[in-house]
């Protein structure tokens, strides 16, 4: 049957899998490979067949103490760390860089079994994490403070310090992407780390802690503990030793994390959350394009996309032929082995597989018109049809919730205003897009649109130079460019007595 669902999906071919060695499995603290202290171990799963992929040391409380303990060590005032030179910062994440050039074809095959994603995809998201390593590299020794003309005989600076220890709770989405924009802007600005990876996806996470010791970052400055959030995550979240917490994962988790990071301390805090984005499709657009872009903004990596563009808004006269051609396209798509060429692999467990389906039964009882899709596909792997709703109203659970899956919804409109509204009337703001050809309505929706990102006659455009991060419950904060960085230092201002003359 797997054979003949890749057949239907044009995607022709046998069950294959690469052999990928999978060879760190322990905890990551103070460079060295180690047990969980309770000997446990969790198993990781395959979404593409179900079986276990191997076990993994499970950190608990007292695991992430003891990576703690490392990166307050590796924090001291006299650690090889902080007595480095901005520049020196900069060269260890650039030979990171070359590593994980070096590594991509493995890193990228260990996430695809890891977390189902197409291997030519997660092959380029590791090569593409490397230029984000660059970019902050550079930046290690251009953070620069101020001088300020103050009141009276002072001369007054601005000194951007390192935040300190920093917890970082990953997800599972896009873990070598997530991992980087973590940890390049947090060790280019001189802080100290803890990572939790997300406990579907933990092994790229613990090949990169390989090769962070193999570019000679010294012990204590990245320690890599995988574990359950509960447990891991909510120790490291309220841990009183550490400084700062950057969470990426979703709202309802996002909340608890705000609240354990001031239980005992108050820690500053970054979030990237979900989102429940618009792309607004005005009646100048051309349509076929139109209907590309927005099946891809909301089908790229299976839909598991914070940023996905998963509310269609399109206007009232090209609303039938876009809905023909948005239908044609999702036919199209591909679903299947990620070892081969198909654009889409399986969702990442059973658990969002069967909240991805849940929202699919939810929008056909509600009454929205199901034209593509809306079943899973086979009967092993969590492998979802690409899915397409049209005639959606927005009171309905799949215009209003994040659904994190291959499920686009397209709702009408007839004017400006109204779309405004409708689309701004969401909890979240983490983007939204717009495709006119008409500059003034472009510009207008830009100023009036309520999100992180806003992009024109194209969708995503994610860079390590492009700010990224929400509005509302979007978020708190930015990663990447000059803002990601700004997230690890803290501000000190130093004033000096400048008399007006000398004494003597
Ligand atoms: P999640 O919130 O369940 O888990 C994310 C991480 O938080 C995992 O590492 C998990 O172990 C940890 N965690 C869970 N409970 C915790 C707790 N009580 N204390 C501390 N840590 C805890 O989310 P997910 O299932 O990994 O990802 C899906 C969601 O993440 C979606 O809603 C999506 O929108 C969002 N997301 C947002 C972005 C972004 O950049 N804004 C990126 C990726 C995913």
């Amino acid at each position: 049957t797997r054979n003949a669902i890749l057949v239907r999906y044009g995607a022709n071919i046998p069950y294959t899998m690469v052999k990928v060695d999978i060879k760190y499995t322990k905890l990551f603290i103070n460079n060295e490979w180690v047990d969980s202290v309770s000997k446990k171990t969790f198993p990781t799963i395959n979404p593409q067949d179900e079986s276990v992929i191997t076990k993994v040391a499970e950190g608990d409380k007292v695991d992430i103490d003891k990576a703690v303990e490392a990166a307050v060590k590796a924090f001291h005032r006299y650690s090889e760390w902080r007595l480095l030179d901005a520049s020196q910062r900069g060269l260890l994440l650039l030979k990171l860089a070359d590593l994980m050039e070096r590594d991509a074809k493995y890193l990228g095959e260990l996430e695809t079994l890891d977390n189902g994603k197409p291997v030519a995809q997660a092959i380029g998201e590791a090569q593409w994490s490397a230029t984000i390593i660059r970019y902050y590299a550079g930046k290690a020794d251009k953070i620069l403070g101020n001088t300020i003309p103050a009141d009276g005989e002072v001369l007054t600076m601005t000194l951007k310090e390192p935040v300190g220890v920093c917890g970082q709770i990953l997800p599972w989405n896009y873990p070598i992407p997530m991992f980087v924009w973590k940890i390049a802007p947090a060790l280019a600005a001189g802080c100290t780390l803890v990572i939790k990876p997300a406990e579907q996806t933990p092994l790229t996470a613990l090949a990169m802690a390989a090769l962070i010791k193999e570019a000679g970052f010294p012990a204590g400055v990245v320690n890599v503990v995988p574990g359950y959030g509960p447990t891991a995550g909510a120790a490291l979240t309220s841990h009183p030793k550490v400084d700062k917490i950057a969470f990426t994962g979703s709202t309802e988790v996002g909340r608890i994390i705000m609240k354990g990071a001031s239980d005992v301390n108050l820690k500053r805090v970054t979030l990237e959350l979900g989102g429940k984005s618009p792309l607004v499709v005005f009646n100048d657009a051309d349509v076929d394009k139109a209907a590309d872009i927005a099946h891809r903004a909301c089908f790229a990596n299976a839909g598991q996309c914070c940023a996905a563009g998963t509310r269609t808004f399109v206007q009232s006269g090209i609303y039938d032929k876009f809905v023909a051609k948005a239908a044609e396209i999702a036919k199209k798509r591909t679903v299947g082995n990620p070892w081969e060429k198909v654009d889409q692999g399986p969702q990442i467990d059973a658990d969002m597989f069967n909240k991805v389906l849940g929202y699919i039964n939810a929008g056909k009882k509600e009454g929205a018109k199901c034209i593509v899709g809306g079943a899973r596909m086979g009967t092993k792997g969590f492998f979802i049809q690409p899915t397409v709703f049209a005639d959606v109203k927005d009171n309905m659970k799949i215009a209003r919730e994040e659904i994190f899956g291959p499920v686009q919804s397209i709702l009408k409109f007839e004017t400006f205003d109204e779309v405004i509204d409708r689309a701004n009337d969401s909890n979240y703001g983490l983007a939204a897009g717009v495709i006119t050809n008409d500059v003034t309505t472009a510009l207008a929706f830009m100023r009036h649109i309520r999100a992180g990102s806003v992009w024109v006659n194209t969708y995503e455009v994610v860079t390590a130079q492009t700010p990224f991060g929400g509005f509302r419950e979007s978020g708190i904060g930015r990663e990447m460019g000059e803002d990601g960085i700004l997230q690890y230092l803290e501000n000190k201002t130093v004033s000096l007595s400048l008399p007006k003359k000398p004494r003597l």
